[in-house]
């Protein structure tokens, strides 16, 4: 069954899982447990002009990641099942969220600009709370840098946000919610899902990996895993509720442990989400070259719902820097992993992540990066210039890399991708692919969405098409971060 939503292509690239090129630099120690509270705050509520601000409404924006946007679908969750409504301006709201991300410096920079707009609301009586991973990274040290902040808490915190907003309802003026040291995950009984056909699932959350230069770790905590029951139970409601594509989440989402007696592999629990009736597309990111083997391949291989892409994040092609990052593989064992892809019946599109300028990097080990580019053969990388992180081990590492010189990497490491790319979806001319129907254009005609393979399609159809909908597209011309084709036909649900 079709729903009809009418959204632009310009969403829809905002929100893809980029294949592309994709350079990221706007983007985007355990804290003790600090459900305090100290001060009291004033509980009138009143807009910039004097005027009303709606008591029980909350503006929510997110930065960062996918399973930041999840988290903040499951946060709005929370606040929507406590009476809260979501508006759709900061001022109209009694309490503001910021959903932040520290991955770079540049992306937690953004996180203070947007703190310091609100500045003059404090007197308004608005609640200001900053979320996720600057949240966790710069804790308290958040009221002293913006003094109109009332709540900081940290994703592995999240399960307490009902009891910190209590706290701030009953005239609290600051509370914090900085605990790491958790097994538990952040289930909702509600989620409000902001995309009505494909839903987010975080099957494993925190991180165990310790990558030298990531923040990850200390911000979202350790791994703990969902029980597969639990999972199910939820993709199940979600069959039921119409979705028919699903995205399984998680820092390194195939090192899910299964904690229940089931002990479920993540290969198993693909192939059981597949099967649930409904389910057309499972999508799962981001994947850890450790734990990645032939089983999820063969899961791939074998189940057709299991979407035929896999963003396998190498870092480097340098075994050296590789050592340096802790990544735990080196680049034989890494290709090998790619070989493994590469052997599969089914052609599975392959990308990835890349940093360059981490300390110490040489040029020789620049160019085996690029060297790797042409073993790999990736369809869409995302390359970030190394950013020095707080807490991280290599922040304290000689030979730090120059500004320019990490800017020229980038632009040859780019060029060289953007040029892979375009010859691989040229091979794809004349070749034709189901794509789910995800944006209209403000052209007649034309509408755009994604291959299994995670490619993004701009297509022409004389049909009016629904969104939601599997259509046929047969591919006319291709270009480095997308297709263009035609509708041909069109698949029943
Ligand atoms: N867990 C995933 C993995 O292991 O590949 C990636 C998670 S991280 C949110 C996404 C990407 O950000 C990483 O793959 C890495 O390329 C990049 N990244 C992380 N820390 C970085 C840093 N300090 N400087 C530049 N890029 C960084
Ligand atoms: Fe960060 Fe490494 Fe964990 Fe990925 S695996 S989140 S890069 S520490």
């Amino acid at each position: 069954m079709g729903k009809s939503f009418d959204i632009g292509l310009e969403m829809l690239a905002g929100r893809g899982v980029g294949v592309g090129v994709t350079l990221n630099e706007t983007q985007d120690p355990p804290s003790k447990i600090g459900c305090g509270a100290s001060e009291e705050r004033p509980a009138r509520l009143r807009d910039s002009s004097g005027g009303a601000i709606g008591a029980g409404t909350f503006y929510l924006e997110t930065f960062g990641c996918q399973m930041n946007e999840h988290d903040s679908e499951k946060v709005a969750g929370v606040l929507l099942a406590r009476g809260y409504r979501q508006v759709e301006s900061a001022e109209s709201a009694s309490v503001i969220l910021y959903n932040t991300c520290s991955i770079r410096e540049k992306a937690a920079q953004k996180v203070f600009s947007r703190l310091g707009e609100y500045r003059s609301t404090q007197e308004d009586g608005q609640i200001i709370g900053v979320l996720g991973c600057v949240a966790q990274q710069e804790g308290e040290k958040i009221f002293s840098r913006a003094p109109w902040v009332s709540l900081v808490c940290g994703s592995a915190s999240y399960r307490k946000l009902p009891q910190l907003l209590s706290q701030l309802e009953a005239g609290n003026r600051r509370v914090t919610g900085l605990e790491t040291g958790t097994d538990e995950t952040f289930e909702t009984e509600v989620t409000r899902r902001d995309n009505p056909w494909r839903a987010y699932l975080t099957i494993i959350e925190g991180c165990d990996k310790a990558c030298s230069y990531c923040v990850v770790p200390f911000t979202r905590g350790p791994e703990r895993s969902r029980t597969s029951a639990s999972i199910l139970e939820e993709v199940r409601q979600l069959a039921d509720a119409g979705y028919t594509e699903l995205q399984l989440l998680g820092q390194t989402v195939n090192s899910y442990t299964d904690p229940s007696a089931r002990r479920m592999r993540f290969s198993e629990l693909l192939v059981a989400v597949a099967e649930v009736p409904g389910i057309r597309r499972v999508r799962f990111t981001t994947s850890h070259p450790r734990d990645f083997g032939k089983d999820i391949v063969d899961a791939i291989e074998t189940v057709p719902a299991i979407c035929e892409h896999v963003h396998l994040p190498v870092q480097s092609g340098s075994t050296r820097v590789l050592r340096a990052m802790a990544r735990t593989y080196a680049r034989e064992e890494y290709l090998e992993k790619v070989a493994l892809l590469r052997a599969a019946k089914r052609e599975i599109s392959l990308t990835t992540d890349l940093i360059v300028g981490f300390p110490g990097e040489t040029e020789k080990d620049f160019e085996e990066t690029l060297s790797l580019l042409d073993l790999a053969q990736y369809d869409g990388a995302f390359c970030f210039k190394y950013s020095p992180r707080p807490n991280t081990p290599s922040l304290k590492m000689d030979d730090a890399i120059p500004e320019e010189e990490k800017s020229r990497r980038l632009a040859v490491l780019m060029d060289k991708q953007r040029e892979i790319q375009r010859t691989r979806n040229e091979r794809l001319i004349g070749q034709s692919f189901e794509v789910m129907v995800e944006g209209k254009s403000k052209k007649e005609h034309q509408w755009s969405g994604h291959t299994s393979s995670n490619k993004v399609m701009n297509f022409t159809s004389r049909e009016q098409e629904s969104l939601g909908d599997y259509v046929h597209v047969k591919v006319a011309a291709a270009t480095p971060n997308s297709l263009v084709g035609e509708a041909v036909g069109r698949t029943e649900g």
